[in-house]
């Protein structure tokens, strides 16, 4: 099956993940590619991210995905 993008988005982290929304509350068609390494996949809870903090990078992304 032929699929269409209007915009491809190269990394599936807070940034990607952040503009994947802007475009697609703008009723775009995204395709997101994402190699799961993220710099901060090392660390075990994050701080100082406003309502965030505490969990998990792995858990704020998948938050995010979803
Ligand atoms: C050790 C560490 C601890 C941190 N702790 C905190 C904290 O406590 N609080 C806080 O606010 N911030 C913290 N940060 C900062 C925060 O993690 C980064 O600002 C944030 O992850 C940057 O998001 P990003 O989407 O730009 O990049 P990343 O999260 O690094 O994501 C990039 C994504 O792109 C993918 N990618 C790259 N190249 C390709 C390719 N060619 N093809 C496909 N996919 C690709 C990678 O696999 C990855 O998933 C920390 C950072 C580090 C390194």
């Amino acid at each position: 099956m032929k699929e269409d993008f209007e915009v491809i988005i190269i990394g599936g982290s807070y940034a990607g993940l952040s503009a994947a929304m802007s475009l697609g509350r703008a009723l775009r068609n995204v395709l997101v590619i994402d190699s799961a390494e993220p710099c901060n996949r090392q660390t075990p809870y994050s701080h100082n991210l406003i309502t965030h903090d505490g969990q998990t990078p792995a858990s704020i992304a998948n938050e995010a995905r979803q």
